[in-house]
């Protein structure tokens, strides 16, 4: 057998079915040893979107997926999606070609410190020496990647590992078992908690991803908010874990919630940037945290954590929730009418806008129609952009878990084409009904453009709508741009892209469908027409006003609260 061989039967012994990648010497081979041995292959154009797309699939899945680069600048572009999957807590393995081991400081082609470059982006990095120890790397990668919390790993394989082969006979390791061990926090920490949030006057739930990853995780989150009928809300990455049509769902009332609640029940979510730190001016001082999570190290995170529940979310839940007895929280509370009240106004203002059709359009009115569109569909939505991203968390109500991919806890820009790429993959495969929408903003959708390619070169129907204001928050019109004169690199905004660029174009020079949209009734009739088309990207251009904002935040999303 030889390397190129072992490191494809190591991975499809371990459960891998997917790998995404960008081949080039010295791991052509690996790619076309994958294929032999039955792991699917999809070849991007460029690393970094390879990555995110790996990641995507992983978290999808739930199972260990390849990320396949070639060595020096194809894994240096890999970094920044590896990065994304650890801040983000998801899985993904990659294998890196490398310089032949006796090339090593010769100035040998592509020749790079890979293992240093990567480390600080992964949770594990490792490399076989032989042709013998190939399995076990790849077995330990995959068990880093998928145990505990996940994140990304790094195998290095040197290029005369993968083209050098032995008669021997090959050990191959028994395939981790997944879903991961999982523990439960002792008995009397779960009565604690219980305690806390029965003897709270003002609670609240905070749904995190870590509930989407959790096996068991959504359907005892559910199950908890019934039961406990405790005010909830979900943070961007938890959206859909619970519906955000539930009955006790006070998402709108977000600011409101987060300021007073004096009882915080925080389920796979962490304090950072996304909640605010915990701290004042967006938290009250003395907030009681009854918190679950999977890594230790997270607790008492820059506030003190009342109760903290080291567990798998699903199985902590199911010790709760019984124990929760006839106990619920009161309804008819003065908490629970104000948080109503305040959800009600919030979206009273945000009608308002969406109502507002004049053209050029706003945001808002811009979603109208998606959402009329996901009220009545099975979709997986992937969303990125400034204010695209943050107005679409509203604007598209969540009802199903892990039916959301955005920028996430790394706040990337670029996500988008990638993750779409491996969202329609794994709704062909495993779930034929589930559409795929793009909601991006026009710089956003820049990053990782060229994936369009190969969404058309593998035929997936992946639907893109491009919310176009010609520029990265706010953009410059035709006519502005015209009256630029001189030198350009002085005188154009730094924020502004080219105004109106028609960007479907691309999608028809690739074999797919563009069409350019201004208005809310084009938006609707072209949508339609789009999710008619089972083969192949379409991409909406929607060109927007070029300087329409969010309504306006008591605090704004990225205000730092004092530490
Ligand atoms: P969000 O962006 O929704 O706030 P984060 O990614 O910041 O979510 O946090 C998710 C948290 O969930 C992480 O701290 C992670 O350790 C934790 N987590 C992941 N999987 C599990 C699980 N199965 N059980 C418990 N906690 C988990
Ligand atoms: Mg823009």
């Amino acid at each position: 057998m030889d390397g190129a061989s072992i490191t494809a039967a190591a991975l499809k012994s371990q459960g891998v079915e997917y790998m995404f990648g960008v081949v080039g010497f010295p791991i052509i081979e690996v790619g076309m040893a994958a294929q032999a041995h039955g792991i699917k292959y999809i070849g991007c154009r460029n690393e970094q979107a390879a990555a995110y797309a790996a990641q995507a699939m992983g978290y999808l899945t739930g199972k260990p997926v390849a990320l396949l680069v070639v060595s020096g600048p194809g894994i240096l572009h890999a970094i920044g999606g590896l990065a994304n999957a650890t801040v983000n807590c998801w899985p993904v393995v990659c294998i890196g070609g490398t310089a032949d081991v006796d090339l090593e400081n010769r100035g040998a082609f592509q020749e790079w410190s890979q293992q240093e470059s990567v480390r600080s982006a992964c949770k594990h990095v490792s490399r076989p020496t032989n042709l013998h120890t190939i399995p076990a790397h790849i077995e330990k990668a995959v068990r880093s990647a998928m145990y505990g919390r996940p994140g990304a790993v790094y195998v290095d394989l040197p290029g005369n590992l993968v083209l050098s082969s032995t008669e021997e006979e090959i050990n191959f390791p028994a395939q981790v078992p997944l879903p991961a061990p999982v523990s439960i926090p002792p008995i009397a920490e779960i009565e604690k908690a219980v305690s806390a949030l029965k003897e709270a006057k003002k609670p609240l739930v905070i749904v995190g991803k870590g509930a989407a990853w959790s096996e068991r995780g959504a359907t005892q989150v559910q199950q908890f908010l019934t039961k406990s009928k405790l005010p909830w809300l979900a943070t961007p990455g938890g959206k859909g874990v619970a519906s955000d049509l539930h009955p006790r769902f006070i998402g709108q009332a977000r600011s409101l919630a987060l300021r007073e609640a004096d009882t915080v029940f925080l389920i796979g979510a962490r304090f950072n940037w996304i909640l605010h730190f915990g701290l004042p001016p967006r938290f009250q001082r003395d907030v009681k945290v009854v918190q679950i999570d999977i890594c230790p190290e997270e607790f008492h995170q820059n506030v003190k954590t009342e109760v903290p529940l080291l567990g798998d979310i699903g199985e902590t839940l199911a010790e709760l929730t019984p124990r929760l007895g006839e106990w619920a929280y009161d309804e008819s509370s003065d908490w629970f009418k104000k948080l109503r009240e305040n959800a009600e106004k919030n979206r009273i203002a945000v009608e308002k806008l969406v109502d507002d059709h004049s053209t050029p359009l706003n945001y808002y009115a811009a979603y109208q129609p998606i959402r009329e569109f996901l009220a009545n569909n099975d979709v997986i939505v992937v969303n990125e952009g400034a204010n695209t991203m943050d107005i679409g968390r509203t604007m598209m109500p969540s009802r199903l878990p892990k039916r959301r991919l955005d920028a996430g806890t790394f706040g990337t820009m670029g996500v988008g084409q990638g993750f779409a790429l491996a969202a329609a993959i794994w709704a062909r495969d495993h779930s034929p009904k589930t559409k795929v929408l793009v909601v991006q903003g026009d710089s956003a959708f820049g990053f990782s453009a060229m994936e369009l390619e190969t969404i058309a070169r593998y035929n997936l129907p992946v639907v893109t709508v491009i919310i176009n204001n010609s520029g990265i928050y706010r953009g410059l019109l035709p006519e502005d741009d015209k009256a630029i004169e001189g030198d350009r690199t002085l005188a154009l905004p730094v924020l502004s892209l080219t105004a109106e660029c028609r960007y479907e174009e691309m999608c028809k020079a690739f074999g797919g469908a563009g069409t350019v949209v201004r208005t809310v009734p084009e938006i609707k009739s072209a949508l339609e027409k789009a999710f008619q088309k089972t083969d192949g990207p379409t991409v909406i251009n929607a060109l927007i006003s070029t300087d329409s904002e969010r309504k306006p935040q008591a605090d704004h999303w990225l205000t730092r609260s004092k530490m």
